[in-house]
């Protein structure tokens, strides 16, 4: 199978365009505009929809590729691999594949999703039935040519799919996957645990023992300072003001050698301070 690129180091970036940045300077300005912030990588948002077209898409790929800036892109909201609804699912997987699809052709790495709501069933059973649609979903890219890293994501909210535990076996069993890390949503979804140094580390023990493909390598994750409680996430907020231990995060990830991309999922009015943050914080590491 093709893989997508590798990193030599870890690339932090903004989740969207950076806020200062018109939108009539399209994507191709949008990285032109985190170049100038010193910021190294950035998530297209097609949560909504997937708003480049085909042509921009090729405009994107060739600075991409001149500024090696690495691209990766959230898919749909919309996307549920264990609906009770047949359509849905099919819904579904055709949504991720056009966001494979348009993530690739501008020179993108990986896709990211939330695979499932537990809904009634029992959660290794949603785990099965994951693995059973993104084989299809990886399946019908191959023959499409579509070679982008499909990143079930962890999630925030105790009724979503997407415990790292889940994610080492849905990685294990479907080859394009590898795990969307969101650190903060981890934090948040246990109601405040996971926040210490040691406990990150025992999470990254468990995805390269776990999962190997050279994940520790191979890594996308998303950060934020965020507001929590029984029901997991409520919503993100500027990192000044939330408990997140993030300076012993990028420890644990320095520790661990982890290469790839950190995406900071900052509120807006706090988007470039929270990124810089996050850069001055792996740096001081
Ligand atoms: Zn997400």
């Amino acid at each position: 199978m093709q893989y997508p690129q590798e990193f030599t180091k870890l690339y932090i970036g903004p989740s969207g365009r950076p806020v200062d940045c018109p939108p009539i300077r399209r994507t191709t300005g949008a990285i032109e505009s985190c170049i100038e912030h010193g910021w190294s990588t950035m998530e297209l948002s097609f949560t909504n929809n997937i708003y480049i077209k085909e042509r921009e898409a090729q405009d994107v790929a060739a600075l991409r590729e001149a500024s090696a800036f690495p691209l990766s892109c959230h898919g749909s909201y919309f996307i549920n691999l264990a609906s009770e609804e047949p359509a849905k699912i099919a819904q579904s997987k055709a949504r991720i594949i056009q966001g494979a699809r348009r993530i690739q052709q501008c020179g993108g790495h990986s896709i990211v999703f939330h695979s499932a709501f537990y809904g009634s069933m029992d959660p290794a059973d949603v785990t099965s039935q994951v693995i059973a649609e993104l084989s299809e979903v990886q399946q019908q890219m191959q023959e499409a040519g579509i070679a982008v890293w499909l990143r079930p994501e962890l999630t925030g909210k105790p009724t979503q799919h997407g415990t790292p535990w889940e994610l080492v076996e849905v990685c294990n069993a479907v080859e394009m996957a590898l795990p969307c890390i969101d650190w903060s949503h981890m934090h948040a979804r246990n109601n405040g645990g996971w926040n210490s140094y040691d406990e990150w580390c025992q999470l990254l023990e468990l995805l390269g023992e776990g999962i190997g493909k050279n994940v520790l390598q191979r890594m996308h994750m998303h950060v934020s300072g965020i507001e929590y409680g029984e029901a997991g996430e409520k919503k993100h907020i500027p990192l000044p003001q939330s408990d997140l231990n993030y300076r012993e995060l990028m420890k644990a990830l320095k520790a661990f050698d982890v290469r790839g991309t950190l995406i900071v999922e900052a509120p807006d009015e706090n988007q470039a301070g929270d990124v810089d943050l996050f850069i001055e914080a792996w740096e001081s590491a």
